[in-house]
């Protein structure tokens, strides 16, 4: 009887089983289970349960298999690259069809974890749980070694930042007032979600358009925090620290001077913020926006408004508006400091990243749904010069 809050996972041969409501009878049955002596278990945890089946599938053959629903995922490492992969059940993350969930009044409405008030006549914008989140707050990464390999539970946060209201008002045709109000948000939740040190980044994204794997119709962005770093923002971390130790200098802060004293590659400068197409881009039109003035992390610097928040916002705006004339879908992406609560031991417990690194969105627009054959997907291959790329963008019209 109570087999049916079993939730079972199988990952070719080891079964896992993820307890999601452990009741106290099979609890008990589960911790009078001898075990080796090496794990320490938690009455209350669900690891305790999947490392007794792990080590005894056995276990399984008690309970009939009819009763388990097959879900979850779990976080595997790549011995060679060092990085981190989610392997996982593609049928749980189906969006739901129906009823916006995002739409005032909705009857499929996810939990709400925070809104702002509006100022300056703002419609007020929300943080929500993800419907279908890649990663779960609850319980413990659980790190652990299957010989030479590293695997962990998807313990994090997925939440989704719903920018308006207004289910057709995308953050390109909102006002500054908006837009300043979705980043004090974002700033808010990264904060928040630093202060658990489980999290080992925070980082917030936007996926637009069909070619970008966008989840929802609703005007949204996303933010996810993870108990490591992911690969991208791993290398540049990696990169900036090393680039400091050399000269004593940000390497983020050394472009930007480079590009401002021959502004080829400046899109757009507002205020404290540059927009600009990077030397070696990834992708045509790429464009980052980044501060002038040397700031590590974006949530502090929103938070204590030491530039122009509005620059900020004007400077977006422009810049989506000058994607959207070009591309149908972008992927947009914010990289700032890992979170310095965690001591890490893979950047040396984060010791200069105050100073070696640079906060900065990077907005990559997809211009092409055409498969790319597979040695662009090992090398960048960009037809359009970030030099052109400037060019162009600078002279489309913007509102
Ligand atoms: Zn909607
Ligand atoms: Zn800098
Ligand atoms: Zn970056």
């Amino acid at each position: 009887m109570y087999l049916q809050r079993f939730r079972v996972v199988e990952n070719q041969q080891v079964p896992v089983i993820i307890l999601k409501e452990l009741s106290f009878a099979v609890r008990e049955f589960l911790l009078s289970y001898p075990t080796d002596g090496k794990h320490a278990f938690s009455p209350h945890s669900n690891e305790m349960a999947c490392c007794l089946v792990r080590r005894n599938p056995r276990l399984l053959d008690l309970f009939p298999h009819r009763l388990f629903t097959r879900i979850s995922m779990e976080l595997r490492k790549d011995p060679i690259t060092r990085s981190w992969v989610i392997i996982g059940d593609e049928a749980e993350r189906q969006p739901q069809p129906g009823y916006c969930p995002f739409c005032p009044g909705s009857p499929n409405a996810p939990q709400v974890i925070t809104t702002t008030n509006s100022s300056d006549g703002a419609v007020p914008v929300m943080a929500m749980v993800h419907p279908s989140p890649l990663y779960r707050i609850e319980g413990e990464p659980h790190r652990r070694a299957e010989g030479i390999y590293d695997a962990m539970n998807t313990v994090g946060a997925h939440e989704v930042l719903v920018q308006s209201i207004r289910h057709d008002m995308e953050l390109w045709q909102s006002s500054d007032a908006e837009i300043a109000q979705f980043l004090l948000l974002a700033a808010q939740r990264i904060q928040d979600l630093k202060n658990d040190t489980r999290f080992k980044y925070v980082t917030m994204f936007k996926n637009y358009g069909p070619a970008a794997g966008q989840d929802f119709d609703h005007p949204v962005s996303e933010i996810t925090a993870t108990t490591f770093v992911p690969r991208r923002v791993l290398y540049e971390l990696r990169a900036s620290r090393d680039y400091y130790y050399d000269k004593e200098r940000c390497v983020f802060c050394d472009t930007l001077n480079q590009e401002l004293r021959h502004p080829l590659r400046i899109v757009e400068t507002i205020g404290n913020y540059v927009a600009l197409c990077p030397f070696a881009s990834r992708m045509p039109y790429e464009i980052w926006i980044m501060p002038r003035k040397h700031e590590s992390s974006f949530e502090h610097s929103i938070l204590a408004r030491t530039g122009g928040l509005n620059d900020l916002a004007a400077l977006v705006r422009h810049t989506l508006q000058r994607v959207m004339s070009i591309a149908e879908s972008f992927h947009m992406v914010l990289h700032t400091v890992p979170n310095t609560y965690q001591k890490s031991h893979t950047l040396q417990y984060w010791k200069t990243v105050d100073d070696d690194y640079h906060w900065h969105l990077e907005i990559l627009p997809i211009l092409s749904t055409r498969a790319k054959p597979y040695f662009l997907k090992e090398v960048y291959y960009t037809p359009i010069s970030s030099e052109i790329a400037a060019e162009r963008l600078k002279k489309l019209e913007t509102r």
